[in-house]
C-alpha cells in the first residue's frame, strides 16, 4: 500500500493512539492531533522511533478555525487528506435532571461538531479511494445507559452524519464508515465521572457475552481494516464492535 496521509483526532491516549500506532505501522504517514500535547508528542515518536512517519499537531476540535488551518497546511504539504479517523470524543456523566445547555453543547460539539470541523475543509482535496472513519458507540446504535443521553444523542448523530456523507461522496470514491465500539479499557470509561468510572469491568463484564472489556487495538485493528483497500466496497455502516453485547 502507498504511504497515506492519515489524520487522527484524540490520537494522544485510548482508542485514537492504537489507530496512529496502527497507521504508523502500515507505513502510513500519521498527523497524530490532540489537545493533550506531550501524549501525542509521545505517540508521534513512537511511531518513529518503530521506523514509520508521524508528526504531532496541537488540535482542539471545538475550533473551526484551528481545524480549518490544519487542513490547509496539511493539503498544503501533502496535496489532500487520505484518511481521517474523527476519533477525539468525551463522555461525562450527567444525570437528565442535572443537565444544563452549556454540559449539552460541550458534548454534542466536542463528539458531533467535532468530528464534522475535521471532515468538512478536507471533503474539497480528498480524492477517489479516500476514506473517513467515525468513531461511534453502542450508545448511538442500540443500547443506553444512565447519565448518558447527551453521549447517545452526539452518538447517534455520528451515524446520521456517516450515512448522509457516504451517499452525497460516494460518487467520487469517498468512503465513510463508522465503528461503534461496547466498552473498551480506555481513559473514558475507567477514569471517575467518565462514562462507568473505575469499576467499570466489574459492572459490564457480566452483561457481555465475551465476559471482558475490550482493548483499544482491538478497535484499532477495525478502523484500519475500514481505511484499506480491503473494505473498498463498504461505505456508510458502522461496525459494531463489542464482544456481543449488542445486536448492533
Ligand atoms: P479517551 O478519553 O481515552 O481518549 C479521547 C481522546 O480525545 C483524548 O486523547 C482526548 O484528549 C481527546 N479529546 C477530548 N476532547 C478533545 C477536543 N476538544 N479536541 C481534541 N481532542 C479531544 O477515550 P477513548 O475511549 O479512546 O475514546 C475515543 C473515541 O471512542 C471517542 O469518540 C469515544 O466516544 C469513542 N468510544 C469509546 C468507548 C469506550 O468504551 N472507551 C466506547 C464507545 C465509543
Amino acid at each position: 500500500m502507498d504511504k497515506r496521509t492519515v489524520l487522527v483526532t484524540g490520537a494522544g491516549i485510548g482508542i485514537g493512539r492504537a489507530a496512529a500506532l496502527a497507521f504508523g505501522a502500515n507505513g502510513d504517514h500519521v498527523v497524530v492531533t490532540d489537545v493533550l500535547e506531550a501524549e501525542g508528542r509521545a505517540v508521534a515518536e513512537a511511531i518513529r522511533a518503530a521506523g514509520g512517519s508521524a508528526e504531532f499537531q496541537p488540535l482542539n476540535v471545538r475550533s473551526t478555525e484551528d481545524a480549518d488551518a490544519l487542513v490547509a497546511d496539511l493539503n498544503a504539504r501533502f496535496g489532500s487528506i487520505d484518511v481521517i479517523v474523527a476519533n477525539a470524543g468525551i463522555a461525562l456523566r450527567v444525570p437528565m435532571s442535572e443537565m444544563t445547555d452549556e454540559k449539552w453543547h460541550e458534548t454534542l460539539d466536542v463528539d458531533l461538531y467535532g468530528m464534522m470541523r475535521v471532515i468538512r475543509p478536507a471533503l474539497p482535496a480528498m480524492k477517489a479511494g479516500a476514506s473517513i472513519i467515525c468513531l461511534s458507540s453502542i450508545m448511538g446504535t442500540a443500547y443506553g445507559w444512565d447519565e448518558h443521553v447527551h453521549y447517545s444523542t452526539a452518538k447517534s448523530g455520528v451515524i446520521g452524519m456517516i450515512r448522509g456523507l457516504a451517499v452525497e461522496y460516494a460518487g467520487r470514491g469517498i468512503r465513510v464508515n463508522g465503528v461503534a465500539p461496547g466498552y473498551i479499557r480506555t481513559a473514558q470509561l475507567l477514569n471517575p465521572g467518565h462514562s462507568l468510572g473505575p469499576d467499570a469491568a466489574d459492572i459490564a463484564s457480566p452483561y457481555i457475552p465475551m465476559g471482558r472489556l475490550g482493548d483499544p487495538e482491538e478497535i484499532a485493528s477495525v478502523i484500519r481494516f475500514l481505511a484499506s483497500s480491503d473494505a473498498s466496497y463498504l461505505t456508510g455502516q458502522v461496525v459494531t464492535v463489542d464482544g456481543g453485547l449488542t445486536p448492533g
